[in-house]
C-alpha cells in the first residue's frame, strides 16, 4: 500500500515518519507531502506544527480539521520544486492536490513556499 502522499512506499516509512518526528522531512517536498497526508488524516495537529510560527492559523485549526474530514482526498501531484534541498533554508514546491467536495472534483493547485524554523522545514505560505 502506497503512501497517502502517492510516494509507492507504506505510510510508516514515508509521511508517518515525518508525523512523529518533523526532523524527519529532509526536504521541502517532503514536507509539503507530509502536509498533504496530514490533511487526508485530518491531522490538526501536525498541520499547525508544520506551518511556519509567523503564518499559523492556529484560530483557524478547527475549521480546517473539519474542512479536511468532510472532502475525499484523491491525490497528489508535485509539478515542480526550487531549492529545498537538506541544505538550503527555504524552498518552493509547486503543486496539485485533487479531492472530491460535494460530489465534484476540485483541484487545489498552489505554488507554495518553505523555510526552516528551528531547523526543521514549515510551511510558510503561498509564494510570490
Ligand atoms: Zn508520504
Amino acid at each position: 500500500m502506497n503512501c497517502y502522499c502517492g510516494n509507492t512506499i507504506l505510510y510508516s516509512e514515508c509521511c508517518g515518519k515525518i508525523h512523529h518526528n518533523i526532523y524527519q522531512a529532509l526536504t521541502a517536498e517532503q514536507l509539503m507531502r507530509s502536509r498533504y497526508s496530514a490533511f487526508v488524516l485530518a491531522n490538526g495537529d501536525y498541520l499547525m506544527q508544520s506551518h511556519h510560527s509567523s503564518t499559523r492559523p492556529v484560530k483557524e485549526k478547527k475549521e480546517i480539521i473539519k474542512w479536511a474530514k468532510s472532502v475525499q482526498w484523491i491525490k497528489l501531484e508535485v509539478l515542480e520544486t526550487s531549492k529545498g534541498k537538506p541544505g538550503d533554508t527555504d524552498g518552493i514546491v509547486t503543486f496539485n492536490a485533487y479531492f472530491y467536495e460535494k460530489g465534484k472534483v476540485d483541484i487545489i493547485h498552489e505554488k507554495s513556499a518553505f523555510l526552516k524554523e528551528n531547523n526543521h522545514w514549515t510551511y510558510l505560505g503561498l509564494s510570490k
